[in-house]
């Protein structure tokens, strides 16, 4: 046990801010604003299921806590604080120390501090289990169930980029080492776009973040909210890096590409302009796709008008 305290007391015990009572207690304490309420948000992530074995550990602790963040960032809530479970096969410094970096990295940019957790001996491969904390007016929050036919319905950010460089690494296309470059990011640093998502609280109806691939994810709000979509393929903002590649494997990317970490939001007509100018404010690319219509099912639209049923698939985890 010595050697997990002292593990933790050297890399997982950064000072928090005063206004919380943070690791060595029992439990860590945080202080929610009158009127709104807890959002909370858990994700795991398994080695050889969700990262490589021998993946960067500064990627992957900005990774982990990236995933968990972009959970509030579709809900329109404000980041209060996280906490890190961590199941290791073995104490590797290197490896601890550079985990630590990225995830503090991350937890300072979106100044979300990490308050506590829990550290043990796991069997084998490394499992990351990250929670997070964040504070939103309910009345105000995303909620997948709110689109109403007549919506627009954008996107933040790029698609497909780590889809092709997952493809890429598992060798399934390439090699292409440009391209790689180009993507590998996208895939092993995602970074959602917290500030435009909180400033669309009140603003934009339904949400969520992109983690299964557009189609499925953006088949969720429909589902919850009683609708359909109408999408617009050529506007879907493909990711530039990935321009190169043949027609059905960009469609593939774009409408079923996985990891994304960026927005699927609806809001009404109206409120295209105050969009813009809020993506402006916080320097995030944002693209309106289609539209929500009051007939159920995805159709996609393509560039010469015509009609088909949308019929790509995202990430399921429990299909193979
Ligand atoms: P307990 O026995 O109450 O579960 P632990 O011995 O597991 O407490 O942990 C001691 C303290 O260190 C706790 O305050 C806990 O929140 C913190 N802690 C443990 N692991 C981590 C971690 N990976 N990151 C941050 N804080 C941690
Ligand atoms: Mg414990």
């Amino acid at each position: 046990m010595g050697a997990e305290f002292d593990l933790i007391a050297r890399y997982f015990s950064r000072p928090v801010p005063s206004r919380f009572l943070g690791g060595g207690d029992d439990c860590a304490l945080m202080p929610v604003e009158p009127g709104l309420q807890l959002a909370v948000s858990t994700d795991l992530l398994i080695e050889g299921r969700h990262f490589f074995p021998g993946s960067e550990p500064r990627a992957l602790g900005h990774k982990a806590l990236a995933v968990n963040v972009s959970d509030l960032a579709a809900m329109g809530a404000q980041p209060l604080a996280c906490v890190l479970g961590l199941s290791l096969p073995k104490v590797d410094d290197a490896w601890l120390a550079g985990f630590a970096d990225g995830f503090y990295a991350l937890a300072d940019q979106f100044q979300c501090p990490l308050v506590g957790g829990d550290t043990t001996r796991g069997q084998q491969g490394i499992c990351i289990s990250v929670t997070v904390f964040g504070q939103v007016d309910p009345a105000r929050a995303l909620r997948r169930s709110a689109a109403q036919a007549g919506d627009d319905i954008w996107v933040s950010g790029t698609l497909g980029a780590a889809y092709v460089a997952l493809l890429l690494q598992l060798g399934e296309i390439g090699p292409d080492d440009a391209m790689l470059a180009a993507t590998r990011t996208a895939m092993e640093q995602p970074t959602p776009p917290l500030q435009f998502a909180m400033s669309l609280a009140g603003v934009a109806r339904a949400a969520l973040d992109i983690s299964d691939g557009l189609a499925q994810d953006l088949g969720h709000i429909l589902k919850a909210s009683r609708c359909g979509a109408q999408l617009n393929l050529p506007a879907l903002p493909l990711d530039p890096a990935i321009r190169g590649l043949p027609e059905t494997l960009k469609k593939q990317a774009a409408l079923g590409g996985g990891d994304v970490y960026q927005l699927c939001f609806t809001a009404a007509a109206r409120q295209r302009d105050t969009i813009v100018e809020l993506a402006a404010a916080s320097a995030t690319p944002v693209t309106r796709i289609g539209t929500i219509t009051a007939e159920p099912g995805l159709v996609l639209r393509d560039e010469d008008g015509h009609l088909s049923p949308c019929s790509i698939d995202g990430f399921d985890h429990f299909s193979s």
